[in-house]
């Protein structure tokens, strides 16, 4: 397939808002690639090479790109920069200086997906001495055959910032719509999502043969997309819905999906990315586990050596960063709580119900023998009574409270159900903190005009409708320092613009890419004509005095609270009064 196809085709969804249209647009787009390239038109259309665990980064500095774009236009780098500075983004740069080149390009050779696919990885892979030059001669060649739309795109691709604001369910509706005309094979598509969280592998093998894709199955080192708990205020309402239920502690710290086959073992964080580096002292206690091949979930807090406590997630995820890695894994070393067990000695469990699962966990991380890799504690109980006792137990040993399992349930990947139902401590009417992704931030007025910030704009995300929609500006709940580290963070990821995929009714002082992720509790949610989320008519949903409570480096903007998880919230405040 030409570049010029997918570049214009990406210029058309740049123009699409809703997203039937957008559907439609892609399913077409994917008809005209076959088996071979697939897979990286997927990974092109949502700006990426590669799926988040083969960590494959695009992403070279703005300095790079200039230069490229000098070389290929044969400007002077100081022209480009001024350009820069006006349009505020070096893909209509590159797309002006496309149509004004000073140098005609030799090579008449027309762009294909699979060569732009190639030179991005190069770019992407090059490391050490010298490879700022090949970086800068591979874009360059890119841009010296490409017409002006395609020059647009390789840049903001190149610079990481395509930004077309496609998400996974967006995708996962076209290919369905590609084969059969309607959404009806979207489940059975998703399914085999769930089992290896890549979209390009799964398109792929739905190409070759559109009925296999049922046989989809599990290999160990391609994470699987993690079960999601579901809310409900009370312990009598757990009973009710569940009946006779497992109730386990609620760590918070970081989630870890391990997987081991042979020597070699991996840890996916939440965001399913790859952090096996970071904690060497799991990687040794799962080495002695009592399997050979084995994928299973825990969740990771640090401790003390001397008092033998439990630090809080905000202690924990100190550990979570490339430098001294050694050090702190003696200092503060991390015990991991395994809470599911997924795929076995070759068999996937994640069909088999929590018993099966549970019971054959427990065998396995008992023959470790080690102190760090425990099982989380756990009771079956059938009265809420008993599990109010254990939710109490929990929060006096300092958990954030537990969560009740269906024991006849199967693992259920990639989504929110009832087969697990989290029971937290209460923040003010509300029955959880949510989740939301930072859109916009505030200048500050007054007192906090020293530090430039007052506030961010935060959102939630729809996954019905694939968009983020806004909820609230939060204000408060920062320390002083905070306000300042927030502002230089955001600063940095600053837009003119609105972001794609974002609803909003209210303009904050500056947009940012949607990136980061902050946990905010509040005093209730209500309902107000200023918010876009869930919005029916002229009212949405909003958080009445909202307040910073921590960002949540472990998650990415798809894992943010959904529009009805607010919902549900909202009803389940309702219940409460
Ligand atoms: P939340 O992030 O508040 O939606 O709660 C769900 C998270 O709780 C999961 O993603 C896990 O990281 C964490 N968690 C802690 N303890 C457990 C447990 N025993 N079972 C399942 N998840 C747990």
């Amino acid at each position: 397939m030409l570049f010029s196809e997918l570049a214009r085709a990406f210029s058309e969804i740049e123009k699409t808002a809703g997203r039937l249209d957008m559907t439609d647009q892609l399913s077409s787009l994917f008809k005209k690639a076959d088996e071979k390239q697939i897979d990286k038109t997927i990974y092109l259309c949502q700006g990426t090479l590669a799926p988040s665990h083969m960590g494959i980064d695009l992403g070279v500095g703005e300095k790079f790109a200039i230069e490229a774009i000098a070389l290929s236009s044969g400007y002077e780098r100081k022209k480009i920069e001024r350009m820069y500075k006006e349009e505020g983004d070096l893909g209509l740069v590159a797309e002006k200086m496309a149509g004004n080149k000073r140098q005609m390009s030799l090579s008449g050779e027309k762009l294909t997906v699979a060569k732009v696919y190639d030179s991005l990885m190069k770019i992407a892979k090059s490391s050490g001495t010298g490879s700022q030059d090949v970086k800068i001669k591979l874009l360059a060649d890119m841009l010296n055959s490409a017409n002006a739309t395609e020059a647009k795109y390789v840049v903001r691709l190149v610079l990481g910032k395509l930004r077309l604001g496609i998400g996974d369910p967006t995708i996962l509706d076209s290919l369905s719509v590609m084969e059969s005309g309607d959404k009806s094979l979207r489940v059975k598509i998703e399914r085999a999502y769930n089992l290896c969280s890549d979209l390009g592998l799964v398109a792929k093998k739905f190409v070759a043969n559109p009925k296999a894709i049922e046989k989809f199955e599990i290999t160990p080192f391609s994470p699987i997309r993690p079960a999601l708990a579901e809310r409900l205020p009370t312990s009598e309402e757990i009973i009710e819905k569940i009946g006779k239920c497992a109730v386990e502690g609620k760590y918070d710290g970081l989630r870890m999906q391990v997987h081991k086959k042979g020597g070699r073992i991996e840890i996916f964080s939440r965001k399913l990315e790859v952090m096996t580096k970071m904690f060497p002292e799991i990687v040794q206690a799962v080495a002695g586990l009592g399997a050979k091949e084995i994928i299973f979930e825990g969740e990771a807090l640090g401790y003390e050596l001397k008092s033998g406590k439990y630090l809080s997630f905000q202690q924990t995820i100190q550990r979570k960063r490339k430098y001294g890695v050694e050090a702190m894994s003696k200092e503060s070393p991390l015990r991991l709580f395994a809470f599911d067990l997924l795929f076995l000695e070759g068999k996937d469990y994640t069909t088999e119900l929590y018993e099966k699962r549970r019971k054959e966990l427990e065998r396995v991380v008992k023959k470790g023998k080690n102190e760090t890799v425990a099982v989380t504690e756990q009771i079956i109980t059938e009265k809420p009574a008993e599990l109010e006792r254990f939710f109490q137990k929990c929060i006096a040993a300092g958990l954030e409270g537990v969560i009740a399992k269906d024991l006849g349930a199967p693992y259920v990947t990639g989504a929110r159900k009832f087969a697990w139902i989290k029971l937290k401590r209460s923040y003010g009417a509300l029955a959880d903190t949510i989740d939301a992704v930072v859109c916009g931030y505030y200048l500050g007025k007054g007192a906090r005009t020293e530090f430039d910030f007052g506030g961010l704009l935060v959102a939630v995300y729809n996954d019905e409708l694939d968009r983020f929609e806004t909820i609230a500006r939060v204000g408060s709940g920062f320390s002083e320092e905070e306000m300042g580290d927030v502002e230089k963070l955001l600063s940095k990821i600053k837009l003119k613009e609105k972001p794609k995929g974002l609803q909003s009714k209210v303009k904050p002082d500056f947009w940012t890419e949607l990136k980061y992720v902050v946990s905010v509790t509040a005093d209730e949610i209500t309902l107000s004509p200023m918010h876009t989320a869930g919005m029916v008519g002229e009212t949405g949903y909003a958080l009445r005095f909202p307040r910073m409570v921590a960002v949540r480096e472990d998650k990415g903007p798809k894992e943010a609270t959904t529009v009805n998880e607010i919902i549900e919230l909202f009803e389940m405040q309702k219940r409460k009064r």
